[in-house]
């Protein structure tokens, strides 16, 4: 489902198209005779308080509509909305203005998530600020990988818990967890998002809300299903791109969870391991929550401008693993000659009893589980093939890194416990 944010009482946005001098956008004066008057570009309440205060959600809703209407290179919809009805909003950004969705969805796409842990709010505030600039920039300083990619913003994945201040949804729900089960409206309509617009990248801004220090922790997808290319390059982003400039910028950046095992772990039901198992690079990246907000939001924003640095430096290498990973994993699921990891990480070897080798070649379901499984079978796009009254689910196709862990009751946190096909008859190996 998608609205447009409605603008009340707002300039036009052929108003301020007509002008084009920014950052400060002007314009003569209302009989076209006057001096030029500056109208200054939008800013959030945080921004207007000087960091005192949180941007509130009517703030956010005005400030996106400001933002919509004054500038062509941005278009923001409305893709969910959370359990207490509050919209999920989408910016995509483009210069010199953003393409169809389906085209978005065959391009390079880089998607910002901003706070999914309502008791997070830096990571939003600099979702807010970082679409906004990248709408209004002169277009000479407008970041390199705009030339290509659309940047694609979720401000405020989780509007309930930030308006109660708590991390999970209005439920209690942690969203967080729920991108393998897909329970909360909040986490579909980010798989939903994912499904649309296929990102080649995702950022995901969390923080840590006691820590006092260093001021970012990063991680990379650690679970071993991913796309080898794609796991290496969500590790290089890491690694040989972040904990390199951030620095150089005056920023301490750690590892997220160092060490085997939580929290920097493989779960799938987390998103940063989420993104990677659809075939795109995924960044968590958690700020210290006792740190000065603005330093905070500053830190997050400073993150996403350099992600899309990196996206420059290295789009071919990208494009090419997040376009050859879904038929490569097809292929995994139809050979069989690599494991399938139930558990384990690229830091946490699994026991021989945590992984499938040979893998399944399908996962018989009732029409009972199959029922179950519609959210995943749509948002993750499952293909499921009639077997008499049963119903099979196939490993020979690209989402095949979730369907273990979707449909094996050995997994950490099946949907339904579907039955493993294995044998060679079973398979119809000759
Ligand atoms: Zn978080």
């Amino acid at each position: 489902m998608e609205s447009s944010v409605q603008i009340v009482d707002r300039p036009s946005k052929a108003f301020f198209l007509a002008l084009g001098l920014l950052p400060l956008l002007w314009a003569c004066g209302d009989d076209g005779t006057g001096p030029p008057v500056e109208v200054e570009l939008p800013e959030t309440g945080f921004e207007q308080r000087s960091g005192v205060e949180f941007t509130t959600h009517e703030e956010e809703l005005a400030f996106l509509g400001d933002v919509d209407a004054a500038s062509d290179r941005i278009r923001i919809t409305e893709v969910g909305t959370s359990v207490l009805g509050r919209p999920i909003h989408l910016a995509r950004l483009a210069y010199p203005q953003p393409a169809t969705d389906g085209q978005i969805a065959a391009g390079p796409a880089i998607l910002v998530l901003g706070t999914q842990h309502g008791n997070e709010p830096a990571g939003r505030e600099a979702a807010l600020q970082f679409l906004r600039d990248l709408a209004f920039a002169e277009a000479a300083g407008l970041p390199d990988a705009m030339s290509t990619a659309t940047v694609l913003v979720i401000p405020t994945a989780n509007p309930d818990g930030r308006f109660a201040n708590t991390r999970g949804n209005a439920e209690l729900v942690d969203i967080n967890r729920d991108h393998l089960a897909l329970a909360t409206p909040e986490a579909r309509a980010i798989a939903q998002v994912i499904r649309d617009f296929r990102p080649d990248i995702v950022v995901d801004a969390h923080e840590r809300p006691g820590a006092t220090t260093p001021d970012l922790q990063l991680l990379w997808p650690r679970n071993l299903n991913v796309f080898a290319p794609v796991q290496d390059l969500s590790r290089t982003l890491v690694q040989d791109h972040l904990f390199v400039v951030l620095p150089v910028g005056g920023l301490s950046v750690e590892l997220y969870g160092p060490g085997p095992g939580p929290p920097g772990d493989e779960n799938e039901s987390i998103l940063r391991n989420a993104v990677g198992l659809r075939h795109a690079l995924g960044l968590l990246v958690e700020s210290s929550g006792q740190q000065d907000p603005l330093r905070r939001v500053a830190v997050h924003q400073e993150t996403m401008n350099s992600v899309l640095d990196f996206f420059a430096d290295r789009s071919g290498e990208i494009v090419a693993a997040v376009t050859d990973a879904p038929g490569a994993k097809e292929a995994a699921g139809r050979d069989r000659t690599a494991p399938f990891y139930l558990f384990g990480a690229d830091d946490n070897a699994p026991t021989p009893d945590q992984l499938l080798d040979p893998p399944p070649c399908a996962y018989m379901l009732s029409a009972e589980q199959v029922t179950a499984l519609q959210p995943q079978i749509s948002l993750f796009e499952l293909r499921t093939e009639p077997d008499g009254s049963d119903v099979l689910l196939p490993m020979d196709q690209p989402m095949m890194t979730v369907i273990p862990l979707l449909a094996d009751g050995r997994a950490r946190g099946p949907q339904v416990s579907g039955v493993a096909r294995v044998s060679a008859i079973e398979c119809g190996v000759p």
